[in-house]
């Protein structure tokens, strides 16, 4: 199998099989992000492509799920795309879905018809990096569209009956709009309907945009306390049918896992437990930055 540098895949596609199909992210300009800083974006030679779904063919004949990497392969055309869906099928006929990453400007660049299709070819609960529901915060970010734009695309794919999944990064806004950065979240969530929420912390990774605007007083950085308050008041404005909540990535400082609205309350209370015990003035920070209290 090709995988040219880093691959990232979401913790809940541990058991799928990886096709790398693009390597890098089209957009590689999210102010927080390191993954893919040293890998140009470019799209996989077909021949690859056939090469490792006849490998995946050999190794795990009874693969159930395919995850295209890397960071938004749902940028590729909707013609290769279907393509890619078909060749797997035909190679692995045990495949029920395929996902990938996928950014709200991949989903704009399809049209109606093209999503209707992608969602018969298969594809299904494709990850999406929402992010915030604030327009500044996304602004601060570089994502590069509006919560309004999100919005609308998050609802063509409800119509078009593909299935997705958001990723929040709470604590987002700074610790001075943790109720309102809770609250939008919360709301966008509400309207979109995921299929599931992965909530994750926002937090300063070396070499990226971030910690220099951190270093330059620009951003201020929430503590792990602060962050658990944000993912409560963001669980207890969701109001969902049938939406797992995932925040059990190494990042988050109280691991909280379930389906909502069933375990709502049950998640509600290990986090208001959890953050009694979490240290209150600790953060993320790189050691770079001397930061008393940093977890790195
Ligand atoms: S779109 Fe995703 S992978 Fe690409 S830079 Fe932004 S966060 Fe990173």
């Amino acid at each position: 199998m090709h995988y040219d540098g880093m691959t990232f895949r979401p913790p809940y596609e541990a058991y799928s099989l990886l096709l790398q199909v693009t390597r890098g992210c089209s957009h590689n300009a999210c102010t927080f992000c390191s993954m893919y800083r040293d890998v140009p974006f470019s799209v996989s030679p077909l021949e690859e492509i056939v090469d490792d779904i006849a490998e995946a063919a050999y190794r795990y004949p009874r693969a159930r799920r395919v995850f295209l990497v890397n960071g938004d392969a749902f940028c590729l055309p909707t013609d290769a795309l279907l393509n890619i869906a078909e060749m797997i099928h035909e190679a692995l006929p045990t495949v029920e879905s395929i996902g990938c990453y996928a950014r709200i400007t991949n989903i704009a660049s399809k049209t109606d018809n093209e999503l209707a299709a992608l969602a018969q070819a298969g594809y299904a609960d494709i990850n999406i990096g929402v992010e915030s529901a604030l327009d500044d915060v996304l602004t601060f970010m570089n994502k590069g569209y509006t919560a309004a734009e999100a919005r609308e695309q998050l609802a063509r794919l409800n119509a078009a009956s593909l299935p997705f999944n958001v990723n929040i990064i709470n604590a987002a806004a700074g610790p001075n709009r943790i109720a309102e950065h809770a609250a939008a979240n919360a709301a966008l969530v509400n309207e979109a309907k995921p299929t599931l929420i992965f909530v994750s912390p926002l937090h300063v990774d070396p070499g990226t945009p971030l910690e220099t605007l951190l270093d330059q007083g620009a951003f201020e950085e929430c503590t792990l306390g602060q962050y658990v308050e944000e993912e409560i008041a963001f669980l207890e404005g969701l109001e969902l049918d049938e939406c797992v909540f995932f925040g059990a990535h190494v990042s988050n400082p109280i691991p909280a896992n379930g389906l909502l609205p069933r375990d709502k309350e049950a998640l509600l209370t290990i986090l208001r437990e959890g953050l009694a015990n979490t240290p209150q003035e600790m953060r993320y920070s790189h050691p770079s930055k001397g930061a008393e209290g940093s977890l790195r």
